[in-house]
């Protein structure tokens, strides 16, 4: 599972009387396995096609497929991240990462379920904050327990939108590397589409970045492992 591909893909939003093209004819292939960068200027549609793939969104012209299956709406088979973390405040935050292993309905069994939530909480440099709330939880936090409960779902696709841009540089450092590990977990590597606003985050993460103008023209630049491990 995940290799995505967009068919001559263009995205227009109307208001009332007055059409913007945001996408226009994009071809695009994402193999299995890869970890690509989105990057470009504020405004040029790097959320709206990340939207096509968590399935918020439909293209106007063209088709999005996974594995050659269209997409049809949102699924558990994608794991997603907000720049702002959206976590359900009604429920801690090991009850957020319970949701989402549950909600993935890989894992079945309560006590493992449990430990897994556990885990992810450790990973994230929260074992003693499951049974906080959000609103007891800075910002930054909130943002570990959003990558905790998307990590622990074990997608084989990770949709991620400028996830890291409220944290700070040390923690922000440590999860792009959690990310990492966790996305070249042993044979199964994930497929990660993941849009930054940041050149050395993309360059430290991607195997390819996809350089975006506005209207969706793009260059796309594979980033040899020699650059990357500088
Ligand atoms: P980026 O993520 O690169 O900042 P977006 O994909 O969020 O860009 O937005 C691309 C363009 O589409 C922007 O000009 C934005 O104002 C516009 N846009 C985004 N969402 C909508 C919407 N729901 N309705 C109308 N215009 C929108
Ligand atoms: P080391 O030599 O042990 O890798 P560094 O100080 O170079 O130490 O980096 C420490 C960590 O900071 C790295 O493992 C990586 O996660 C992160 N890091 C370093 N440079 C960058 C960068 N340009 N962008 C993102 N993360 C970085």
């Amino acid at each position: 599972m995940g290799k995505i591909r967009f068919q001559n893909v263009s995205l227009n939003y109307s208001n009332g009387n007055s059409v913007k093209n945001v996408l226009e004819n994009i071809d695009l292939e994402i193999n299995k396995g890869e970890f690509v960068c989105v990057i470009g200027p504020s405004g040029c549609g790097k959320s709206t096609l990340l939207s096509l793939l968590s399935g918020l969104n439909k293209p106007t012209n063209g088709i999005v497929t996974i594995d050659g299956q269209k997409i049809k709406g949102p699924g558990t088979d994608r794991g997603v991240v907000f720049q702002h973390y959206s976590l359900f405040p009604w429920l801690t935050a090991r009850k957020n990462i319970i949701f989402g292993i549950k909600q993935a309905g890989k894992e079945k069994n309560k006590a493992r379920i449990l430990k897994r939530a556990q885990y992810f909480l450790d990973r994230v440099e929260l074992s003693d904050s499951g049974d906080k709330y959000p609103f007891e939880l800075s910002g930054g936090m909130q943002q570990r327990v959003a990558l905790a409960r998307t990590l622990a779902m074990d997608t084989d696709i990770l949709l991620m939108d400028e996830p890291f841009g409220a944290i700070d540089p040390k923690v922000r450092y440590e999860l792009q590397d959690l990310t990492l590990e966790l996305c070249k977990d042993g044979d199964a590597k994930k497929t990660a589409v993941f849009v930054t606003h940041d050149i050395d985050e993309a360059i430290f993460l991607a195997d390819r970045i996809i350089f975006m103008s506005p209207g969706g023209a793009y260059k796309d630049i594979k980033i040899p492992a020699s650059i990357r491990n500088l």
